[in-house]
């Protein structure tokens, strides 16, 4: 997210990472939980909106302010670790890689993280997201405890025993229900993590799934589009002293390949799109099979530095061939080509409302587009794909669907929406995009 320092409520510029989001308003970075709430009924008084936002990383105008915009990184409040319990409490807007190095210091960690550490915890959990792990839910199913100020002003505590409808609800809540200031994490002892990353054709990766799945702590894929081969990422706990990567190799192999010898080829792509499939082929010859161990965050996060914008699908997870099938001949008929791996990823299911994951095993099927070269026909393509085998789009990443045509794979779709309408009856923390997915 950008933005610049400014004094409270001057007008400033917003733009999500990606870039393909940009706004301008007044922004607003409250220090304590009191001035939340003031400047909450504030604007409700005064018929305006407010958009509380994180580190920008969603690709969707979910987080897109169109009026005050409302940064809680800034937001101090009492840090509480409770090692007996594995509890810990801290505000909302810290990152997850702040918390990961903080719950470090207490030997405790989060059971599963995604791909990246620089979102805010209250950004995470209000769009579902994920890692990989078929015995793991998204972030959110980690919460035990969260407080909000809704949209009218009140200071909301809730929790499987408090206000659980509001629990329910709020999890992933899609920045739609109120101001998250305080967020209390269920977490595990902190644990060391051997990944082994090997290429494998991607039929046999298909006719192993079960196995590789069911067998691994947190299994996934990557598909290089136009061949058929694959890089599998598989994570398992081991015992604290397996032996580490070097670090120049660890160097080498996550910042230098993936980010900067990446970065390359896809500027090249994108400039002479003929060498696509080449490319495609020899990025997937050059990752070759490594293993290594480390600390469970650094293990499961690394940086991103090649902006791309993305989409993903949870499916129900025995629609995972139809869909890649589907995927490869969308891929086929496409006028351009697709500079980016797609990443295949597995969860547990959940009971949060409008979880991606509610109720169902799912597999997630990410795919992605060097910034610069055409998105749109790419990712409606592949929407329609995934909309007709049940999929549920991911709340951060690009989407085309609009409220009548998610009700139905969210059964509790319509107890969000009165849990909404109670707790933010006049759409203080609306924008056209919450409008566009949840109605109006
Ligand atoms: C490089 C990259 C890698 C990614 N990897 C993954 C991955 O592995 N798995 C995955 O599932 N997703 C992934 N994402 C998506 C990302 O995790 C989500 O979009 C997440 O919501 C971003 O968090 P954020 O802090 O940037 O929040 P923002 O994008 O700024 O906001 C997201 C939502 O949270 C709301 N919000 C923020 N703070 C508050 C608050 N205090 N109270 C109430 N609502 C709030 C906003 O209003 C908005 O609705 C990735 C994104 C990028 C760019």
């Amino acid at each position: 997210m950008s933005g610049h320092a400014a004094p409270p409520g001057a007008i400033t510029s917003w733009s999500n990472w990606a870039g393909n989001q940009r706004a301008s308003g007044a922004a607003l970075r409250p220090s304590r939980v009191d001035t939340v709430v003031e400047a909450v009924r504030a604007a409700r008084a005064a018929g305006r909106r407010i958009k509380p936002v994180g580190s920008g990383h969603s690709f969707t105008a979910i987080a897109r302010p169109e009026d005050q915009w409302m940064d809680l990184t800034a937001l101090a409040g009492p840090v509480t670790v409770d090692p007996g319990r594995r509890l810990v409490t801290v505000p909302a807007g810290m990152s997850l890689r702040a918390l990961n190095d903080l719950l470090a210091t207490h030997r405790l960690a989060l059971a599963n993280l995604g791909d990246i550490d620089a979102q805010t915890i209250a950004g995470a959990i209000s769009t579902g997201t994920h890692g990989t792990g078929a015995g793991f839910g998204c972030l959110s199913t980690f919460v035990t405890g969260l407080t909000l100020v809704t949209g009218t002003g009140e200071l909301l505590r809730c929790s499987a025993e408090e206000h659980p409808d509001v629990f329910a609800a709020a999890r992933v809540g899609l920045g739609a229900l109120g101001v998250i200031v305080e967020v209390t994490l269920r977490c595990v002892d902190a644990f060391v993590l051997r990944a082994e990353e090997r290429p494998a054709p991607l039929a046999g990766v298909l006719a192993e799934l079960p196995e590789l799945i069911a067998g691994n702590d947190h299994f996934e894929f990557y598909w290089f589009p136009y061949t058929d081969r694959t890089q599998v990422k598989i994570n398992n706990r081991v015992a604290d002293d397996d032996r580490p990567l070097p670090r120049f190799r660890a160097w080498l192999d996550d910042d230098f390949l993936a980010n900067s010898v990446f970065g390359g080829a896809c500027r090249l792509g994108r400039a002479a799109p003929t060498l696509v499939p080449a490319i495609s082929a020899v990025a997937a010859r050059a990752l070759g099979a490594r293993t290594y161990t480390a600390r469970s965050d650094r293990v499961f996060c690394t940086p991103r530095r090649v902006r791309f914008q993305e989409m993903e699908y949870a499916l129900p997870r025995a629609a995972l061939p139809e869909a890649l099938a589907g995927l490869r001949r969308v891929i086929g008929e496409l006028p351009f080509r697709v500079l980016f791996p797609v990443e295949v990823r597995f969860t547990a299911p959940d009971d949060i409302w409008l979880s991606h994951g509610h109720g169902r095993e799912s597999a997630y099927v990410a795919i992605h587009q060097y910034v610069g070269m055409p998105a749109e026909p790419y990712f409606r393509a592949f929407e329609q794909v995934a909309t007709e085998l049940g999929g549920r789009p991911h709340w951060g990443k690009l989407h085309y669907r609009d409220a009548a045509s998610l009700r139905p794979g969210y059964p509790r779709f319509a107890d969000f929406l009165a849990v909404r309408d109670r707790l933010d009856p006049d759409r203080v923390f609306g924008n056209a995009h919450t409008e566009r997915v949840l109605g109006g």
